[in-house]
């Protein structure tokens, strides 16, 4: 079957800002095919830009053009294609962001977030079930991470999305899909972090913001949160860090180490910069642990002294998608946001039509929001 409706389409990389002039997004009539056996065919509700999404729009990260971007949302599954088992119509889904085959030996391993099909995929701008089910005038448009959610509707594979419970209203659940799991999954999964623990993330954009609400569910008793900017520092405080410390000339780590007493047990790196790195690795105590989540631009080296390494037995992590196995924590997260724990809510700072994305972006790039939502059947 065939399907037409309004997607934001990127044909050309690198733009200059501000791109409410440049418009690098094209909102425009495409089509779609499917859903193929084992795809969905989702209304998305609620689609939210992540900072990530820059580095698409301005090439940092490469991907096979055109393509329509989008990782970050949820909606409502309108049609299931043969051999769904995971989904029915009707259902509340929340997108995510790295398929899972479930056969490859990272998702035996149960590290479905590492499947390197889905990852293959991914990098292809193609679906796990393979190729584009997009289109404009005869001409093949590639998925973003396999969904391509800014969008009034998407076809994906069924291991692209998870089923949460109707309570949990849409908006909120479209940050689930990256924004919950890179920063609060990251700190519950990866730094598995124990009550009493202290803590301090380095960067506060979405990822960072959504780290302090998973540092104060897990009950850290000191979230040292730092930026540069003000305003994310005011936002950090009324998340739950205990500190917020303004980084203006490169002593972060200093100052952490001071509030703390030596540096603190866990740090989380989550602003996607070698400075924000360094901070976070000289902050840690001995025998502390660094999670590094943001993306650094991949040509910029990180000069490690090993040999400190060694004699401070500090561990070093990355961490992707939050080390989280999306079918087991998305509704862990749901529970416990409707149970009042995870105060998800907070991170939202804009709602906007899919017409105004381009703003979005520029709004973003000057740190003026913290998760801005979509919402592309609503003028
Ligand atoms: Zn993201
Ligand atoms: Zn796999």
């Amino acid at each position: 079957m065939t399907i037409k409706f309004k997607a934001a389409v990127l044909r050309q990389a690198g733009l200059a800002q501000p791109y409410g002039q440049s418009m690098p997004l094209s909102v425009e009539n495409i089509e779609a095919e499917g859903p193929g056996a084992n795809e969905l065919l989702v209304r998305i509700e609620a689609a939210s830009l992540c900072r990530s999404d820059l580095s698409v729009v301005n090439g940092v990260r490469a991907w096979p053009l055109p393509i329509v971007p989008g990782h970050e949302a949820a909606g409502v599954v309108e049609e299931v294609g043969a051999g769904v088992t995971t989904a029915r119509v009707g259902d509340h889904v929340v997108l995510v962001f790295q398929p899972h085959c479930g056969a490859c030996p990272d998702c035996l391993r149960g590290d479905t977030h590492l499947c390197a099909p889905g990852l293959a995929a991914n990098r292809a701008g193609a679906l796990l079930g393979g190729g584009t089910r997009l289109s404009k005038d005869g001409q093949a448009i590639h998925h973003h991470m396999g969904l391509s959610a800014f969008a009034e509707y998407a076809v994906i594979s069924e291991r692209s999305a998870v089923v949460i419970p109707k309570d949990v209203p849409l908006d909120v659940a479209a940050l689930f899909g990256c924004a919950v799991m890179c920063g609060a999954g990251t700190v519950l999964n990866t730094g598995a972090i124990r009550a009493g623990d202290t803590v301090a993330i380095v960067g506060l954009g979405g990822v960072g913001s959504s780290a302090i609400l998973g540092a104060a569910l897990a009950g850290a008793r000191e979230i040292i949160a730092i930026d540069k900017d003000p305003r994310r520092l005011a936002a950090a405080a009324r998340l739950g860090a205990t500190h917020a410390l303004a980084d203006l000339d490169g002593s972060g780590a200093e100052l952490i180490r001071d509030l703390s007493g030596g540096g603190t047990d866990i740090a989380f790196e989550t602003a996607g910069t070698v400075g924000a790195f360094a901070t976070a690795y000289n902050a840690v105590r001995r025998g502390g642990t660094v999670v590094s989540v943001g993306l650094v631009d991949p040509k910029t080296p990180f000069p490690l002294d090993v040999a400190s390494l060694v004699t401070s037995a500090k561990t070093v992590k990355g961490s992707y998608m939050g080390s989280c196995n999306p079918p087991l924590d998305l509704p862990r997260y749901a529970g416990l946001f409707a149970q009042g724990h995870f105060p998800v809510e907070k991170l939202i700072s804009h709602h906007l039509p899919l017409g105004d994305i381009n703003l979005a972006l520029d709004r973003m790039a000057a740190n003026e929001a913290l998760r801005q939502i979509i919402t592309p059947h609503r003028a």
